[in-house]
């Protein structure tokens, strides 16, 4: 197999330049453009000769040539069309890697897992596209995809997020669900000059590890992310009000009260304290209060 082309500055222009290709704002194309970065996330995703990866966003290949070196084989999603005559030229000389010009958003990843994969749990590796990394992510998860981990760059901001517990100001609905279903590792941080163009915020690559079981027990699932939904829509605002306001939720102020109090928890508390055994029992608690009615 070629030894990886791309990964630098000099490199990428003259792709971008033998192509005339024009960036899509609207797209998140941000390429990379630093061999060390890309060694990183290779390591960090520990991809071995047996693994099925997923790449979301090749943009040019660059990222996608260092994978398909480790990997037994590479599914590369890109959406956007006038990237994929340039992968057919970069990627020329890696059979392993198959490109799939769609929005992964739309793609039945459980379908391709199962027919790349044999249905057994796979890796995501992407520097992902910044507008919709919550629900590339998300949609990994919730899904039922088999997934073995996620190591993808994000915005800096978006990676604490995940990572942080309860009481700091970063903590919310996406912290977690991510701690729900995986454990989180920040992995690097990447300053805007591994770029081209030169994102506007700071980056950071974060592994998320699948739970094979999730760390806490709970009833009700889809209760219990409603619950959490509903206690960060409204920052300001008690845990108690937060929930009785919630339109995706339907219980008495006394149900709620209750429900707080059987936590050992003052009527004042707010969502951002509770840690995801909390919010576990919690739903738990909401659920029981209607089983007898
Ligand atoms: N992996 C390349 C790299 O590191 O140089 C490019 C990363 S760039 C941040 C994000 C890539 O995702 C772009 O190539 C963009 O066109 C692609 N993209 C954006 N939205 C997408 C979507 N919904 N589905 C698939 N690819 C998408």
């Amino acid at each position: 197999m070629k030894q990886p082309s791309l990964g630098n500055p000099q490199n990428t222009i003259a792709v971008l330049q033998k192509y005339q290709f024009v960036f899509q704002k609207k797209f998140g194309q941000n390429f990379l453009i630093d061999t060390h970065v890309l060694d990183k996330i290779i390591r960090a995703a520990d991809i071995g000769p047996d693994d099925f990866v997923l790449e979301i966003g090749p943009g040019i290949g660059t990222m996608t040539q260092y994978l398909a070196c480790a990997a037994r084989k590479v599914a590369a999603v890109e959406i956007d069309r006038a990237l994929i005559p340039i992968l057919e030229d970069t990627l020329s000389g890696y059979e392993n890697v198959r490109i799939i010009n769609q929005d992964v958003l739309k793609v039945d990843l459980a379908a391709l897992a199962e027919e790349e994969n044999g249905g057994k749990p796979i890796k995501v590796v992407a520097n992902l596209p910044y507008y919709i990394t919550t629900p590339i992510i998300m949609g990994l998860f919730e899904k039922q995809i088999p997934l073995q981990s996620i190591t993808v760059m994000v915005q800096k901001e978006v990676a604490e997020r995940m990572q942080v517990g309860p009481g700091t100001k970063d903590y919310g609905a996406l912290s977690l669900a991510v701690q729900y279903y995986a454990e989180p590792y920040i992995v690097a941080y990447v300053p805007p000059n591994c770029f081209m163009p030169r994102p506007k915020v700071g980056s950071a690559v974060i592994r998320l590890t699948r739970h094979e079981k999730p760390p806490v027990e709970v009833k009700d699932e889809k209760l219990m992310f409603q619950v959490i939904r509903a206690s960060f829509g409204q920052r300001r605002k008690t845990l108690a009000n937060g929930l009785k306001n919630s339109p995706e939720l339907d219980y008495t102020k006394e149900e709620i009260e209750a429900a707080i109090l059987s936590l050992g928890k003052g009527a004042s508390i707010r969502g951002e304290a509770l840690t995801l055994a909390e919010f576990a029992a919690l739903a738990d608690q909401l659920l029981l209060s209607r089983s007898g009615s």
